[in-house]
Protein backbone atom coordinates (compact mmCIF):
# COMPACT_ATOMS: atom_id res chain seq x y z
CA UNK A 1 0.00 0.00 0.00
CA UNK A 2 1.69 3.28 1.09
CA UNK A 3 5.37 3.35 1.34
CA UNK A 4 6.66 5.25 4.26
CA UNK A 5 6.62 8.25 4.10
CA UNK A 6 9.80 10.51 3.95
CA UNK A 7 10.71 13.07 7.26
CA UNK A 8 10.49 16.51 6.45
CA UNK A 9 10.34 19.61 8.53
CA UNK A 10 10.40 23.31 8.50
CA UNK A 11 14.35 23.36 7.40
CA UNK A 12 13.49 21.38 4.18
CA UNK A 13 11.31 24.00 3.07
CA UNK A 14 14.41 26.11 2.75
CA UNK A 15 16.53 23.36 0.11
CA UNK A 16 12.94 22.28 -1.87
CA UNK A 17 10.68 24.74 -2.29
CA UNK A 18 11.27 28.49 -4.33
CA UNK A 19 11.75 31.35 -2.09
CA UNK A 20 8.43 33.27 -2.61
CA UNK A 21 7.33 32.46 0.61
CA UNK A 22 8.42 32.75 4.34
CA UNK A 23 6.18 30.41 6.21
CA UNK A 24 6.11 30.10 10.29
CA UNK A 25 8.61 28.02 11.91
CA UNK A 26 5.79 24.89 12.66
CA UNK A 27 4.33 22.87 10.20
CA UNK A 28 0.53 22.36 10.81
CA UNK A 29 -0.25 18.64 10.33
CA UNK A 30 -4.13 18.52 11.19
CA UNK A 31 -6.74 20.57 11.55
CA UNK A 32 -10.45 20.45 13.03
CA UNK A 33 -12.67 23.23 13.44
CA UNK A 34 -10.55 26.10 13.93
CA UNK A 35 -8.32 23.99 16.23
CA UNK A 36 -5.01 23.15 14.08
CA UNK A 37 -2.08 20.79 15.31
CA UNK A 38 1.63 20.69 13.96
CA UNK A 39 4.18 18.24 13.66
CA UNK A 40 5.17 18.17 17.55
CA UNK A 41 1.84 17.73 18.41
CA UNK A 42 1.44 21.67 19.65
CA UNK A 43 -2.44 23.10 19.22
CA UNK A 44 -3.20 26.05 17.93
CA UNK A 45 -6.32 28.12 17.18
CA UNK A 46 -6.35 29.55 13.60
CA UNK A 47 -7.92 33.35 13.43
CA UNK A 48 -6.12 33.00 10.09
CA UNK A 49 -8.40 30.87 8.06
CA UNK A 50 -6.02 29.69 5.77
CA UNK A 51 -6.09 34.15 4.32
CA UNK A 52 -9.75 33.62 4.36
CA UNK A 53 -10.07 30.31 2.68
CA UNK A 54 -11.22 27.66 5.25
CA UNK A 55 -14.76 29.37 5.81
CA UNK A 56 -15.96 26.65 7.31
CA UNK A 57 -13.13 25.50 9.58
CA UNK A 58 -10.75 22.79 8.68
CA UNK A 59 -12.35 19.26 7.51
CA UNK A 60 -15.90 20.32 7.92
CA UNK A 61 -17.83 16.86 7.80
CA UNK A 62 -20.17 17.87 5.16
CA UNK A 63 -17.18 19.18 2.64
CA UNK A 64 -15.12 15.94 3.61
CA UNK A 65 -18.36 13.52 3.20
CA UNK A 66 -18.80 15.62 -0.69
CA UNK A 67 -15.18 15.61 -1.20
CA UNK A 68 -15.02 11.62 -0.57
CA UNK A 69 -18.35 10.97 -2.62
CA UNK A 70 -17.58 13.21 -5.60
CA UNK A 71 -13.86 11.48 -5.19
CA UNK A 72 -15.11 8.47 -5.95
CA UNK A 73 -17.30 8.73 -8.94
CA UNK A 74 -15.82 11.36 -11.46
CA UNK A 75 -13.03 13.55 -10.37
CA UNK A 76 -12.02 15.71 -13.96
CA UNK A 77 -13.32 15.57 -17.49
CA UNK A 78 -12.07 18.74 -19.05
CA UNK A 79 -14.13 21.64 -20.39
CA UNK A 80 -14.76 19.09 -23.85
CA UNK A 81 -17.52 17.88 -21.89
CA UNK A 82 -19.54 19.60 -19.24
CA UNK A 83 -20.20 18.14 -15.65
CA UNK A 84 -23.11 17.82 -12.94
CA UNK A 85 -21.54 19.68 -9.85
CA UNK A 86 -20.20 22.68 -12.26
CA UNK A 87 -23.90 22.91 -13.59
CA UNK A 88 -25.44 22.79 -10.38
CA UNK A 89 -23.06 25.09 -8.81
CA UNK A 90 -23.37 27.75 -11.71
CA UNK A 91 -27.02 27.54 -11.35
CA UNK A 92 -26.67 28.05 -7.21
CA UNK A 93 -24.57 31.15 -7.84
CA UNK A 94 -26.67 32.69 -10.44
CA UNK A 95 -29.88 32.65 -8.03
CA UNK A 96 -27.95 33.61 -5.08
CA UNK A 97 -26.99 36.68 -7.06
CA UNK A 98 -27.04 39.59 -10.02
CA UNK A 99 -25.48 37.07 -12.12
CA UNK A 100 -26.83 35.03 -15.25
CA UNK A 101 -23.19 33.30 -16.62
CA UNK A 102 -20.46 31.88 -14.75
CA UNK A 103 -17.02 30.96 -15.31
CA UNK A 104 -15.17 29.05 -13.33
CA UNK A 105 -11.25 28.81 -12.65
CA UNK A 106 -8.78 27.85 -9.80
CA UNK A 107 -7.71 31.05 -8.67
CA UNK A 108 -8.16 34.13 -7.42
CA UNK A 109 -5.80 35.75 -9.80
CA UNK A 110 -7.20 33.26 -12.72
CA UNK A 111 -10.90 34.45 -11.91
CA UNK A 112 -9.91 38.05 -12.57
CA UNK A 113 -7.61 37.47 -15.48
CA UNK A 114 -10.70 36.41 -17.30
CA UNK A 115 -12.49 39.10 -16.05
CA UNK A 116 -10.21 41.47 -16.85
CA UNK A 117 -9.90 40.14 -20.29
CA UNK A 118 -13.49 39.89 -20.77
CA UNK A 119 -13.73 44.00 -20.03
CA UNK A 120 -11.44 44.59 -22.48
CA UNK A 121 -12.61 42.05 -25.14
CA UNK A 122 -16.74 43.45 -23.99
CA UNK A 123 -15.32 47.04 -24.95
CA UNK A 124 -13.62 46.38 -28.28
CA UNK A 125 -16.30 44.26 -29.47
CA UNK A 126 -19.51 46.34 -28.49
CA UNK A 127 -17.95 50.09 -28.69
CA UNK A 128 -14.15 50.51 -29.51
CA UNK A 129 -10.70 48.64 -29.69
CA UNK A 130 -9.58 51.87 -28.18
CA UNK A 131 -11.89 51.72 -25.44
CA UNK A 132 -9.84 49.57 -23.25
CA UNK A 133 -8.01 51.23 -20.14
CA UNK A 134 -8.61 50.13 -17.05
CA UNK A 135 -9.34 52.41 -13.75
CA UNK A 136 -7.63 50.24 -10.36
CA UNK A 137 -6.65 51.81 -6.98
CA UNK A 138 -3.14 52.35 -4.84
CA UNK A 139 -2.98 49.28 -2.80
CA UNK A 140 -5.48 46.90 -4.75
CA UNK A 141 -4.38 43.54 -4.75
CA UNK A 142 -6.00 41.00 -7.12
CA UNK A 143 -3.48 37.94 -8.01
CA UNK A 144 -0.23 37.50 -9.01
CA UNK A 145 -0.40 36.62 -12.75
CA UNK A 146 1.30 39.92 -15.10
CA UNK A 147 -1.97 40.92 -16.18
CA UNK A 148 -3.25 40.81 -11.96
CA UNK A 149 -0.23 42.28 -10.90
CA UNK A 150 -0.38 45.26 -13.11
CA UNK A 151 -3.71 45.82 -12.49
CA UNK A 152 -3.14 45.36 -8.66
CA UNK A 153 -2.17 48.90 -7.27
CA UNK A 154 1.46 47.59 -5.49
CA UNK A 155 4.73 48.01 -8.00
CA UNK A 156 6.82 45.72 -5.73
CA UNK A 157 4.94 43.02 -7.30
CA UNK A 158 4.76 43.90 -10.81
CA UNK A 159 8.10 45.48 -11.21
CA UNK A 160 10.67 43.53 -12.67
CA UNK A 161 8.93 41.04 -15.19
CA UNK A 162 9.30 43.42 -18.16
CA UNK A 163 6.89 45.15 -20.21
CA UNK A 164 3.24 45.34 -18.12
CA UNK A 165 0.22 45.12 -19.88
CA UNK A 166 -0.28 48.90 -20.84
CA UNK A 167 -3.27 51.27 -20.25
CA UNK A 168 -4.04 50.87 -16.40
CA UNK A 169 -4.24 53.74 -14.25
CA UNK A 170 -4.27 53.80 -10.52
CA UNK A 171 -5.74 56.42 -8.01
CA UNK A 172 -6.28 56.55 -4.13
CA UNK A 173 -9.19 54.54 -3.07
CA UNK A 174 -12.10 56.01 -1.79
CA UNK A 175 -11.59 59.24 -3.32
CA UNK A 176 -13.86 59.44 -5.97
CA UNK A 177 -12.80 62.65 -7.45
CA UNK A 178 -9.51 61.13 -8.59
CA UNK A 179 -11.64 58.83 -10.49
CA UNK A 180 -13.29 61.50 -11.90
CA UNK A 181 -10.23 62.94 -13.17
CA UNK A 182 -8.73 60.35 -14.67
CA UNK A 183 -12.00 58.68 -16.47
CA UNK A 184 -13.42 58.79 -19.93
CA UNK A 185 -15.36 57.07 -22.86
CA UNK A 186 -11.77 55.16 -23.52
CA UNK A 187 -12.23 53.65 -20.13
CA UNK A 188 -13.72 49.54 -20.30
CA UNK A 189 -13.88 48.98 -17.10
CA UNK A 190 -13.13 49.91 -13.31
CA UNK A 191 -11.97 47.56 -11.09
CA UNK A 192 -11.99 47.28 -7.20
CA UNK A 193 -12.56 45.49 -4.20
CA UNK A 194 -15.29 46.31 -1.87
CA UNK A 195 -12.71 45.52 1.20
CA UNK A 196 -9.33 45.86 0.02
CA UNK A 197 -8.09 42.98 1.97
CA UNK A 198 -4.30 42.99 1.19
CA UNK A 199 -4.35 47.07 1.01
CA UNK A 200 -5.03 47.17 5.31
CA UNK A 201 -8.68 45.65 5.11
CA UNK A 202 -10.13 48.85 4.18
CA UNK A 203 -13.82 49.01 3.39
CA UNK A 204 -14.85 51.21 0.34
CA UNK A 205 -17.35 54.23 1.96
CA UNK A 206 -21.06 53.87 0.65
CA UNK A 207 -20.55 57.03 -1.56
CA UNK A 208 -17.72 55.66 -3.45
CA UNK A 209 -19.09 52.54 -4.56
CA UNK A 210 -22.23 54.06 -5.79
CA UNK A 211 -20.21 57.00 -7.45
CA UNK A 212 -18.19 54.18 -9.14
CA UNK A 213 -21.22 52.51 -10.04
CA UNK A 214 -22.58 55.80 -11.54
CA UNK A 215 -19.38 56.98 -13.29
CA UNK A 216 -18.76 53.59 -15.03
CA UNK A 217 -22.85 54.39 -16.89
CA UNK A 218 -22.03 57.70 -17.56
CA UNK A 219 -18.74 56.28 -19.61
CA UNK A 220 -19.89 52.66 -20.95
CA UNK A 221 -17.71 51.45 -18.30
CA UNK A 222 -17.99 48.10 -16.78
CA UNK A 223 -18.35 48.20 -12.95
CA UNK A 224 -15.27 45.00 -11.86
CA UNK A 225 -15.95 44.03 -7.97
CA UNK A 226 -12.80 42.07 -6.79
CA UNK A 227 -14.90 39.76 -4.12
CA UNK A 228 -12.16 36.73 -3.88
CA UNK A 229 -11.40 37.75 -0.28
CA UNK A 230 -14.64 39.54 0.70
CA UNK A 231 -16.78 37.30 -0.65
CA UNK A 232 -18.66 33.82 0.23
CA UNK A 233 -20.04 35.40 3.57
CA UNK A 234 -16.94 36.82 4.93
CA UNK A 235 -18.44 40.13 5.17
CA UNK A 236 -22.19 39.29 7.02
CA UNK A 237 -23.38 38.95 3.52
CA UNK A 238 -23.11 36.19 0.79
CA UNK A 239 -21.17 39.51 -1.30
CA UNK A 240 -19.77 42.40 0.25
CA UNK A 241 -21.52 44.52 -2.44
CA UNK A 242 -24.33 43.49 -1.06
CA UNK A 243 -24.05 45.96 1.68
CA UNK A 244 -23.63 48.96 -0.41
CA UNK A 245 -26.81 48.00 -3.10
CA UNK A 246 -24.56 48.26 -5.49
CA UNK A 247 -24.41 45.68 -8.37
CA UNK A 248 -21.86 45.03 -10.58
CA UNK A 249 -21.61 43.51 -14.32
CA UNK A 250 -18.31 41.16 -13.29
CA UNK A 251 -17.96 39.63 -9.74
CA UNK A 252 -14.93 37.26 -9.37
CA UNK A 253 -15.09 35.24 -6.27
CA UNK A 254 -12.21 32.53 -5.16
CA UNK A 255 -10.68 32.57 -1.73
CA UNK A 256 -13.84 30.47 0.24
CA UNK A 257 -15.39 29.68 -2.37
CA UNK A 258 -14.23 25.64 -1.82
CA UNK A 259 -13.70 25.73 1.84
CA UNK A 260 -9.95 25.04 1.31
CA UNK A 261 -10.65 23.24 -2.05
CA UNK A 262 -8.98 25.04 -4.91
CA UNK A 263 -11.94 26.32 -6.76
CA UNK A 264 -12.49 30.13 -8.57
CA UNK A 265 -15.67 31.57 -10.19
CA UNK A 266 -16.24 34.89 -12.56
CA UNK A 267 -19.75 35.63 -12.46
CA UNK A 268 -21.68 38.38 -15.04
CA UNK A 269 -24.54 39.41 -16.86
CA UNK A 270 -26.35 38.02 -20.16
CA UNK A 271 -24.92 41.28 -22.10
CA UNK A 272 -21.94 41.27 -21.18
CA UNK A 273 -20.97 37.59 -22.03
CA UNK A 274 -22.95 37.66 -24.66
CA UNK A 275 -19.83 39.03 -26.53
CA UNK A 276 -18.07 35.67 -25.84
CA UNK A 277 -17.34 32.36 -28.14
CA UNK A 278 -15.99 28.88 -27.68
CA UNK A 279 -12.50 29.17 -27.95
CA UNK A 280 -11.79 33.11 -26.89
CA UNK A 281 -11.05 31.63 -23.28
CA UNK A 282 -10.30 28.67 -20.86
CA UNK A 283 -8.79 26.50 -19.01
CA UNK A 284 -8.15 22.63 -18.41
CA UNK A 285 -8.86 22.83 -14.85
CA UNK A 286 -11.84 25.25 -14.29
CA UNK A 287 -15.13 24.05 -13.72
CA UNK A 288 -13.95 20.03 -12.87
CA UNK A 289 -16.49 17.90 -10.85
CA UNK A 290 -14.03 17.49 -7.48
CA UNK A 291 -13.70 21.24 -7.25
CA UNK A 292 -17.72 22.40 -8.33
CA UNK A 293 -19.12 19.54 -6.03
CA UNK A 294 -16.99 20.30 -2.73
CA UNK A 295 -17.85 24.07 -3.31
CA UNK A 296 -21.64 23.48 -4.06
CA UNK A 297 -21.95 22.27 -0.47
CA UNK A 298 -19.30 25.38 0.73
CA UNK A 299 -21.98 27.54 -0.94
CA UNK A 300 -25.18 25.78 0.57
CA UNK A 301 -23.79 26.21 4.43
CA UNK A 302 -22.70 29.45 4.10
CA UNK A 303 -25.74 31.31 1.62
CA UNK A 304 -28.03 30.03 4.75
CA UNK A 305 -29.54 32.72 7.44
CA UNK A 306 -27.70 31.08 10.13
CA UNK A 307 -24.22 31.18 8.77
CA UNK A 308 -24.65 34.65 8.02
CA UNK A 309 -26.15 36.71 10.51
CA UNK A 310 -24.04 34.42 13.23
CA UNK A 311 -20.82 36.53 11.66
CA UNK A 312 -21.72 39.81 12.87
CA UNK A 313 -22.43 38.28 16.21
CA UNK A 314 -18.86 36.82 16.21
CA UNK A 315 -17.30 39.67 14.84
CA UNK A 316 -18.84 41.72 17.91
CA UNK A 317 -17.27 39.41 20.43
CA UNK A 318 -14.00 40.11 18.41
CA UNK A 319 -14.04 44.07 18.23
CA UNK A 320 -15.17 43.78 22.24
CA UNK A 321 -12.45 41.09 22.95
CA UNK A 322 -9.99 43.61 20.69
CA UNK A 323 -10.78 46.04 22.42
CA UNK A 324 -10.43 44.97 25.53
CA UNK A 325 -6.96 44.12 24.85
CA UNK A 326 -6.51 47.68 23.34
CA UNK A 327 -7.89 49.23 26.60
CA UNK A 328 -4.95 47.03 28.45
CA UNK A 329 -2.33 47.72 26.31
CA UNK A 330 -2.60 50.82 23.89
CA UNK A 331 -1.85 49.09 21.15
CA UNK A 332 -4.43 49.83 18.60
CA UNK A 333 -5.12 52.94 16.08
CA UNK A 334 -8.55 51.54 14.73
CA UNK A 335 -10.50 48.08 14.40
CA UNK A 336 -11.94 48.05 11.16
CA UNK A 337 -13.15 46.03 8.52
CA UNK A 338 -16.70 44.36 7.98
CA UNK A 339 -17.79 41.06 9.34
CA UNK A 340 -15.16 38.66 9.89
CA UNK A 341 -12.83 40.23 7.62
CA UNK A 342 -11.60 42.18 10.59
CA UNK A 343 -8.55 44.85 10.85
CA UNK A 344 -6.71 46.05 13.88
CA UNK A 345 -4.57 48.88 12.85
CA UNK A 346 -1.14 49.39 15.08
CA UNK A 347 -0.69 52.68 16.76
CA UNK A 348 1.89 54.96 14.98
CA UNK A 349 4.74 53.92 17.78
CA UNK A 350 3.98 49.68 16.86
CA UNK A 351 4.29 50.04 13.49
CA UNK A 352 6.49 47.59 11.36
CA UNK A 353 5.97 45.36 14.32
CA UNK A 354 3.50 43.06 12.63
CA UNK A 355 5.56 40.24 11.67
CA UNK A 356 6.94 39.87 15.05
CA UNK A 357 3.58 39.58 16.71
CA UNK A 358 2.44 37.09 14.02
CA UNK A 359 5.74 35.25 15.53
CA UNK A 360 5.06 35.32 18.98
CA UNK A 361 1.12 34.42 18.56
CA UNK A 362 1.97 31.06 16.92
CA UNK A 363 4.45 30.66 19.93
CA UNK A 364 1.49 31.58 21.97
CA UNK A 365 -0.74 28.95 20.24
CA UNK A 366 -2.57 31.54 18.05
CA UNK A 367 -2.68 31.76 14.22
CA UNK A 368 -3.10 35.31 12.66
CA UNK A 369 -2.37 37.39 9.64
CA UNK A 370 -0.77 40.86 9.03
CA UNK A 371 -2.14 43.18 5.97
CA UNK A 372 1.30 45.27 5.56
CA UNK A 373 3.29 46.32 8.27
CA UNK A 374 0.77 47.96 10.59
CA UNK A 375 -2.56 46.14 10.49
CA UNK A 376 -2.61 42.77 12.21
CA UNK A 377 -5.52 40.89 10.02
CA UNK A 378 -7.86 38.05 10.88
CA UNK A 379 -10.01 35.93 8.65
CA UNK A 380 -11.48 33.47 10.76
CA UNK A 381 -13.70 30.56 10.24
CA UNK A 382 -17.10 31.76 9.78
CA UNK A 383 -18.30 28.99 12.71
CA UNK A 384 -15.66 29.69 14.90
CA UNK A 385 -16.85 28.58 18.04
CA UNK A 386 -17.26 31.64 20.42
CA UNK A 387 -14.97 29.59 23.28
CA UNK A 388 -12.44 29.46 20.43
CA UNK A 389 -12.60 33.19 20.25
CA UNK A 390 -12.17 33.82 23.84
CA UNK A 391 -9.35 31.52 24.21
CA UNK A 392 -7.66 32.77 20.84
CA UNK A 393 -7.65 36.31 22.00
CA UNK A 394 -6.30 35.55 25.74
CA UNK A 395 -2.87 33.72 23.97
CA UNK A 396 -3.26 37.36 21.13
CA UNK A 397 -3.32 39.21 24.40
CA UNK A 398 -0.40 37.00 25.94
CA UNK A 399 1.63 37.42 22.73
CA UNK A 400 1.43 41.00 22.48
CA UNK A 401 3.07 41.50 25.76
CA UNK A 402 6.02 39.78 24.86
CA UNK A 403 6.47 41.71 21.92
CA UNK A 404 5.09 45.57 22.77
C1 LIG B 1 -6.12 36.49 -2.67
C2 LIG B 1 -6.67 37.50 -3.59
C3 LIG B 1 -6.50 37.38 -4.98
C4 LIG B 1 -5.63 36.31 -5.61
O1 LIG B 1 -6.14 35.04 -5.39
P1 LIG B 1 -5.18 33.78 -5.68
O2 LIG B 1 -6.07 32.60 -5.44
O3 LIG B 1 -4.04 33.88 -4.74
O4 LIG B 1 -4.75 33.89 -7.10
C5 LIG B 1 -7.12 38.30 -5.79
N1 LIG B 1 -7.87 39.30 -5.28
C6 LIG B 1 -8.04 39.45 -3.96
C7 LIG B 1 -8.91 40.55 -3.45
C8 LIG B 1 -7.44 38.56 -3.06
O5 LIG B 1 -7.60 38.73 -1.75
Amino acid sequence: MTAEKMAVTRSTFDNVILPVYAPAQFVPVKGKGSRVWDQQGKEYIDFSGGIAVTALGHCHPALVETLKAQGETLWHTSNVFTNEPALRLASKLIAATFAERVFFANSGAEANEAAFKLARYYAAKRHSPYKSKIIAFHNAFHGRTLFTVSVGGQPKYSDGFGPKPADIVHVPFNDLAAVKAVIDDHTCAIVVEPIQGEGGVMPATPAFMNGLRELCNQHNALLVLDEVQSGMGRSGKLFAHEHYDVQPDILTTAKALGGGFPVSAMLTTNEVASVMAPGVHGTTYGGNPLACAVAETALDIINTPEVLSGVESRRQQFVDGLKQIDAALDVFEEIRGKGLLIGAVLKPQHVGKARDILNAAAEHGVMILNAGTDVIRLAPSLVIEPGDITEGLARFAAALKTVL
